[in-house]
Parts: structure tokens; sequence; C-alpha cells
């Protein structure tokens, strides 16, 4: 793409109020629009990074056998008396008709998911069964804040278990536990896995994925080495203790939760009475699991996690772009011509090898506006076209994560360029 043509340009400045790191740059870069507390705009660049992580998401509940479906933002409450959640849940949004009825707006889907499941189960022989969206999700938090973190309309992706036997919800439990640590790890991310308690409404067993941050709200106590953490909420061992899984020196530090699991139980199938008859023909209420992840969230917290001063730090398969090039006006008009149209040669041809190319084709802009603007929008690799390097028969390669500027020549840099962001 080239950048003259993005709709939604970097700003020199972040408003006043994004008291976050993940806010400030991810507004200044032109990756999302505040619209007011909590709720926001997802611009084309940031749309990018948010599908990615989607389908990133996606990639790893298909390859457990679950179903992608689009569950109704706009709820009954009726649905909601049925589970005695409509005064219990102190964020749910509630909307009148102008009927005189009332609905809720989704901050969660069991409501929906378990009629849903229950008009189309009968039999042990339909179980397991797993369903999945990713869908906006509203929630009247007291006080949104952290940037696109905590926020009144955020994106989840929320997957529900069906089972037949403890035994086989606790399997599916521990496939999707893995499949997380996996989603988290191909984002980019490093992520701790906390056992919780379960929360107000299960007695059950529930993790937490956390992804360390000091902008994160919650306290862990986590092991530096692998994916153990406690959460100081709930937490059993202390900082400079050994970790019980390798025996590393644990840590107190800070994450942000991107991911919650949890075993329902009967929970939910006894308030909507979801049977289904067993093999030996009797009638049994079905176990449930839930599964979400904060999409918007997440990518706020790989902001926080992956950054320096001057901005993002793009994740390679999360970037939106993997390559920004930089061609650099001359005062000469022909040699500016010259470094344009190779720049322009280096954008078609490695666009051709499947490359996801930032062309920034500005003219008339300073190197230091340009490399400003790279900084902040943070692609992995970028790889500047100048009147300097161009002497030489090379372009300038510099990696978003390094100090150190290299160079490839440029009869083999789309070789070289296509190697190196396929690895
Ligand atoms: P938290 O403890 O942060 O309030 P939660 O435990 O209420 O979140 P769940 O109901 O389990 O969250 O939702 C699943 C995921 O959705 C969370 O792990 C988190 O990543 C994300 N999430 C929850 N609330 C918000 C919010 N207000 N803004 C953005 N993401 C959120
Ligand atoms: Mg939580």
């Amino acid at each position: 793409m080239r950048y003259s043509q993005v709709f939604s340009k970097s700003s020199k400045s972040h408003p006043a109020d994004a008291e976050s790191v993940n806010a400030k740059f991810l507004i200044q870069g032109g990756f999302v629009h505040q619209e007011m507390a909590g709720v926001y705009t997802w611009l084309p660049l940031g749309l990018k990074v948010l599908r990615k992580v989607e389908n990133i998401i996606r990639e790893e509940l298909n390859k457990l056998g679950a179903q992608e479906i689009l569950m109704s933002a706009l709820q009954p409450k009726e649905n909601w008396t049925t589970t005695n959640r409509w005064d219990a849940v102190d964020v749910l949004f509630k909307v009148p008709s102008q009927t005189g009825k009332e609905y809720a707006l989704g901050p969660t889907h069991e409501e929906i998911v378990t009629p849903l499941v229950k008009s189309f189960l009968s039999s042990y022989r339909e179980l397991p069964l797993a369903v999945y969206q990713v869908q906006s999700k509203f929630r009247d938090e007291l006080r949104a804040k952290s940037g696109v973190m905590r926020g009144r309309e955020f994106g989840m992706k929320d997957l529900y278990s069906f089972h037949a036997t403890q035994e086989d919800l606790e399997a599916y439990y521990e496939q999707v536990k893995q499949a997380y640590v996996t989603i988290f790890s191909r984002c980019g991310m490093d992520v701790k896995v906390t056992e919780a308690s379960g929360g107000s409404f299960t007695k059950k067993f529930s993790h937490e994925f956390q992804i360390i941050t000091p902008a994160g709200e919650d306290l862990l106590i986590a092991c530096p080495k692998c994916t153990f953490a406690q959460n100081t909420e709930v937490a059993t061992l202390k900082a400079g203790e050994q970790c019980s899984k390798c025996g590393a020196e644990l840590i107190e530090t800070k994450g942000v939760e991107v991911g919650n699991i949890f075993d329902l139980g009967t929970r939910f199938s006894e308030a909507f009475e979801v049977t289904f008859t067993t093999e030996s023909g009797e009638s049994k209420h079905v176990l449930m699991g839930c599964y979400g992840i904060g999409t918007t969230r997440l990518v706020g917290a790989i902001v926080e996690a992956s950054h320096d001063d001057k901005g993002i730090i793009w994740p390679k398969n999360v970037a939106p772009f993997t390559v920004h090039i930089v061609a650099l006006g001359s005062k000469d008009e022909a040699i500016q011509a010259t470094t344009v149209t190779i720049a322009e040669k280096l954008y078609t041809d490695l666009q051709a090898q499947g490359v996801e190319v930032l062309f920034d084709d500005r003219m008339g802009m300073s190197a230091g506006e340009k490399f400003g603007d790279a900084d902040l929008l943070g692609m992995p690799v970028r790889v500047v076209v100048s009147e300097k390097s161009l002497k030489n028969n090379v372009f300038e390669i510099k990696l978003r994560n390094s100090s150190e500027a290299t160079f490839i020549d440029v009869a083999t840099a789309v070789d070289q360029l296509t190697q190196m962001v396929k690895n």
C-alpha cells in the first residue's frame, strides 16, 4: 500500500488524555480513532493487525474442530433473567425499546449460545461440539482506561464447548489451553498461564492468559522461564520461591489478561434445561466450557509489550505490513525521479513475491519526518531508497527491533528481503 493513499495519516502529537502507551501510539500512528471513552474505530492499519490476530485465532480453533458462527449482539432480557444475571451483572448494558421491552447488549454469550445449542441437541452422538465467534462485546465498565485494553465496546473471540462427560470436557479444555499458548506465541507474545479461582459464577476451574507488561492491571507471581504464573489475588507462592513447574526463581510482575478459560459445568445447561440422551438412554445436562480472548485488548497488549520511545515494534506475524519502503527525495529532480522509479520497482517486485509492503512515496517531506513515521508505525523491516545508497548500488535495511543498519545489493534485494520476511 502507498502511504500517500492511506486514509488515516499519522499525527505529530497524541491526544492529551491518551494516558496509556497503546492509546498514544495507536492513535498517533492512525491505527485507531477514539470516538469516546472506551470506544474506538479501527482504521485501515489497525484493522489489518486486528484481522491478523483474529485469523491466527481462527486457524488454531478450527484445528480443534470448533465451528465459527456469529451470534446476535442484541439479546433478549428473558434469557438474562433465566440465568439470574439481568440484575447481577453490573456491567450489563440494558437497552430499552419503544415497544416497552428491554434488551441486553451482549457482554458475553452464554445466554444466547446455551438455548441455541438446546435447539439442535438431542443425543450424546452429537457431542462433543464447539462453536465460536469473533464479535464486538459491550460492557458498561465504570472506568474505561488503558486505551484499547479496557473498552466499553471491544472485540472478543468467544468459544463454547459442550460435552457428555466431565472427562471429555477436561480433555478439550486442555487442548484449548495448549492452542491458546500457540495463538499468543504466533502473535509474537510470551504468555503466562495462571490458575484462577473461577470467578463468581462457577466453583469449577479456570485459567487466565497474561502478557507481562508494566501497563497490566493484574499483579502476578510469574516464572521468567516458563508459562507458570499465579495471580496475587489467589497466589500460594511468593516472589523468590521456586517455580512449581520448572524450578526457576519466581518474580513479581504486572500482567494484562488477554484470555480466560472456564469450566462452566452445568451452570447454564441447568438454567436453560439443556439435556441430551446418554448411550444408556438416561437424560443428562450437558457440560459446558467457555473460552475467551480479548482480540482488541490483545492488540493493545502487544503494543504495551513491544515498543520503544519512538513507537510500536510489531511482531512479524501481526504487523500490518512486513516491509516499509522509505523513498527519500532529492534537491535534484532527475536524481529524485530515478530514486522513485527504483523504489517503485522494489515495491512492485516485493508484492509480486507475496511480501506485504507499505511504501512511503510521499515527496517533499524530510528524511527525519519519514523515519519518525517508520519508527512510530513499527513495521519489522525498513528499507531506505536514497540517492546516497544508490550511488553504491545498495539499499539500506534496518530492522525495527535493532539499531544497526545494513546494506543489500539492489540486484539481489528482492530475493534477500523475501527470504528475510518469510523466515
Ligand atoms: P477483566 O478481568 O480484565 O475485567 P474478564 O475476566 O471480565 O476481564 P472475560 O469475561 O473472561 O473477562 O472476557 C474474556 C476476555 O475479554 C478477557 O480475558 C479480556 O481479554 C477481554 N476483555 C474483558 N473485558 C474487556 C474490556 N472491557 N475491554 C477489552 N477487553 C476486555
Ligand atoms: Mg478476569
